[in-house]
Formats: C-alpha cells, sequence, structure tokens
C-alpha cells in the first residue's frame, strides 16, 4: 500500500508504522469503522429506495461521511468520533424509513406460524431480504403450481400482510445463509437471490438454476431484469418437484406494534416477578467456530426470562420450544437485520413504561457482529448511550486496540466469554 503522506511504501524504508498517510491506527480504525457503518446505512437506504422512500439528511451524511474518508481530509481524532457517533443516529433514521416503506406497501407484521416442511410440486427458493421482488415474484407465480419458499433471512417476509395472502408462500426452507451450499444444492427447484448474503456455489451444483436480481452478482448466474421473473418461473416448472414433508413450525412477525399490543401483559408479568430478565441475543450469523456460543446461552436462559432475537443467529435456535410466561412467548423474534429498528423501538416504549432509560431496564444485549448492516446497528446502540452489551465472537479486526478500550470504558462493552460465566454475571448484578 502507498502512503501519499510519506510518499512511499507502507512499512518501508523510513515508515513511520502509524499507519497509510500519517494518520495513527486510531483514526485509521475509526474511518473504517465509518466506512463499515455506511455500508450498513446503504443497505437499508437501497431497500427504502426501491419502494419509493428517501431521506435528505441520510443522503447527506452519506456524502459528508465518505468525504471524511478521503485521503489528507482530518486528523482530527475527536471528529471521527462525533462522526462515527452520528453514523449511529443516521442508521436509526434509515431503519424507520425502512421499517415505514415496509409497513406501508405490504401491512404491519403480525405474529404468524410458518411451516419448515415441503409441498408436493415445483418450487423456487428465494434468499435475500428485498421484499418488493418476494412480492413481484408471488404476484407472477400466483396461480402457476409453482410453489415459492424463503431461505433464512428472508423468514420475516411470511408477517406481512400484504405476502402472507398469497397462498403458495410455501414455508421457510433451510437456516442461515452459510448453509447455503448444502441447503441450495438438496433444494431441487430453482433459485433467486435478492440481496445479500448469498454465496457462490460449489462447482457442479447449482449454479445453472441460480438467479440474480437487483444488488446480487454471481457469475454465470441467469440475470433477471426489471423484476421479470418469467424466465425463473420457466426453469422452475422445468425442474423436478419437492416431495412432502411435514416438519415443526417456527413463529415471525414479532413487529413492534404487535409487541407493543402485549405491553401490558409484559408491564404485568415484570411487576409480578414472573419475567426476571430480557435477553436480545441477536445479530448476523457466520461459518466461524465459537458462534455456538448465541445457541448455548439461548438455551440457558432461565426459563422466567424472555429472549427477544432478530437476524441470522437465531437459526440455530428458533426451532428450540422455549414455551411461554403468563402467554407471552419466552422466544420472541423481530426479524432479521433489516427490522433492528423493532427492537430500538421496543426497549423504548419498555424504558417509557416503566419510567427509567434502557440502561435501567432488566434487559441484556448479547450480540453476533459479521456482516456491515451489524457494525451501523451496533453505533446506533452507541449512540443511544445503551451501556453493558455483550458483543463478539471476536472483536472487530478493524477496531484498534485503543478505540476498543474507549468503548469498554465508556459503555461498558464486553467481550462474550463463555455463556455460563456471562449468563451468571449478568443474572448477579
Ligand atoms: S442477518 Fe446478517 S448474516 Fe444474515 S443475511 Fe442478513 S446481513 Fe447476512
Amino acid at each position: 500500500m502507498f502512503c501519499y503522506q510519506c510518499e512511499q511504501t507502507v512499512g518501508g524504508t523510513g515508515c513511520t508504522k502509524v499507519g497509510v498517510c500519517g494518520k495513527n491506527e486510531d483514526i485509521q480504525s475509526l474511518q473504517d469503522t465509518l466506512l463499515y457503518g455506511l455500508k450498513g446505512i446503504a443497505a437499508y437506504a437501497y431497500h427504502a429506495r426501491e419502494l419509493g422512500a428517501i431521506d435528505k439528511e441520510v443522503d447527506a451524511f452519506m456524502h459528508e461521511a465518505l468525504f471524511k474518508t478521503v485521503t489528507n481530509v482530518s486528523f482530527d481524532l475527536n471528529q471521527y468520533i462525533a462522526l462515527v457517533l452520528k453514523c449511529g443516529y443516521i442508521n436509526i433514521k434509515v431503519m424507520e424509513l425502512l421499517d415505514k416503506a415496509h409497513t406501508q406497501r405490504f401491512g404491519s407484521p403480525m405474529p404468524t406460524e410458518v411451516e419448515t416442511g415441503t409441498k408436493k410440486g415445483p418450487c423456487i427458493l428465494v434468499t435475500g431480504h428485498d421484499l418488493l421482488d418476494l412480492y413481484e415474484l408471488l404476484r407472477q407465480t400466483e396461480g402457476t403450481g409453482v410453489n415459492v419458499y424463503t431461505h433464512g433471512e428472508m423468514l420475516p417476509a411470511h408477517g406481512y400482510p400484504e405476502l402472507k395472502k398469497f397462498k403458495h408462500l410455501a414455508g421457510n426452507y433451510g437456516g442461515a445463509w452459510q448453509e447455503q451450499k448444502k441447503e441450495f444444492k438438496e433444494f431441487p427447484g430453482a433459485l433467486l437471490a435478492t440481496t445479500n448474503c448469498v454465496l457462490i456455489p460449489p462447482e457442479n451444483t447449482y449454479l445453472d438454476r441460480l438467479f440474480t436480481v437487483g444488488i446480487t452478482g454471481v457469475p454465470g448466474s441467469k440475470r433477471v431484469e426489471r423484476r421479470d421473473f418469467s424466465e425463473l418461473i420457466k426453469k422452475a416448472k422445468s425442474l423436478p418437484s419437492l416431495h412432502e414433508s411435514s416438519s415443526k413450525k417456527i413463529m415471525t412477525g414479532f413487529h413492534y406494534t404487535a409487541v407493543l399490543g402485549l405491553a401490558d401483559k409484559i408491564i404485568n408479568a415484570v411487576k409480578t416477578g414472573k419475567i426476571k430478565h430480557f435477553f436480545l441475543v441477536g445479530g448476523c450469523d457466520g461459518a466461524k467456530p465459537g458462534r455456538n456460543y448465541y445457541t448455548e446461552f439461548a438455551e440457558m436462559v432461565p426459563d422466567d426470562c424472555v429472549i427477544l432475537t432478530l437476524a441470522c443467529g437465531k437459526y440455530r435456535f428458533n426451532k428450540i420450544d422455549f414455551g411461554n410466561i403468563e402467554g407471552i412467548p419466552r422466544l420472541i423474534d423481530l426479524g432479521q437485520c433489516n427490522d433492528a429498528y423493532s427492537a430500538i423501538k421496543i426497549a423504548e416504549a419498555l424504558a417509557g413504561a416503566f419510567k427509567t432509560d434502557v440502561n435501567g431496564l432488566p434487559l441484556t444485549l448479547v450480540l453476533s457482529w459479521f456482516e456491515q448492516k451489524a457494525v451501523a446497528i451496533l453505533l446506533s446502540l452507541l449512540y443511544l448511550n445503551i451501556k453493558g452489551m455483550h458483543i463478539g465472537p471476536t472483536p472487530p479486526a478493524f477496531v484498534s486496540k485503543n478505540v476498543f478500550s474507549v468503548l469498554q470504558e465508556k459503555f461498558d462493552l464486553k467481550l462474550i466469554t463463555n455463556p455460563k460465566d456471562d449468563l451468571d454475571k449478568i443474572l448477579k448484578k
């Protein structure tokens, strides 16, 4: 890498090793954090824009913050700290924008039981987060005899009235994105990737029946233009059918409006000591070892506690029956990374009901990070001054030691250790 400040190769003779362009590694770290946060914001903004929703303040921030990462534009550490926190604020705005765009177009999600078994017939499996793509596909497949299944991250779609009304939205197939290579190979029908997290198929497997649309791209896959899914539907009809199989049903659709409908019950259960603590166990999943932590943690949570969850991490434990407390489910699935706004609204509403702030609630956030939206969400939580969060499975590589120490000091941010010790410490407080 070339350093424009020293005009030589980084690491070469005379290099001060403080980072490119003479910046110290903390500024570099904050710039990288900002870039990851911006990528997360861009993902939300893209989906919102596809649904006709834009926000000038979000767009202006994208320009300002990106410009701030340009070579030799600023060496002021405090400016970057402020900008990183503003990134968290802007991310809340854009998540709200997307939530409104989704609910205005597809209705407010409601708790819904989703099939994980399969129906006999030709089939299409859809991955990604783009609800508009799914809606168009459902519209175009209606009456064709082709069943449509959601894979992993598309699960929350089943809770939206305008999507669940399609009877051939047959169920949720498989687990999180990192299972694609195995599960897409086994799925006999056509496959559609709408957004992240899509993987490159292993050689000689399913590339010939993989279609990509919008932002996605996989070399060799078939492109869908202008949401015309006719080729995909034709392909699905030419492929072998799925067999009838039964499996567990799972719940989704706990949008904040649905959870707040249970507010009186929840508040009463807390006041009478039936609910002792809430855990938000959520975030992205990945293939790296160490991510079992979250499943083990969820399994160890005592019976008088409620687990709120969102995003891909939950696919490791969302088929477990956690039961309920006085009719309140002990596992409440708020959706995916695109639905994180619901978690913030619920926490704020509970804080209001108990006349405290979010830090005063019996609530602990146990988060797994992987993708850029997870970084943007973490910045939002820091902007909201939420303290004592546990993150893992490893510290983000782009966060320098000094920056991480500041986060630990200011926000009591903790790295996960092992589920039992962490849980004991949280509940002893
Ligand atoms: S929740 Fe995170 S890991 Fe899962 S698909 Fe979305 S971005 Fe990828």
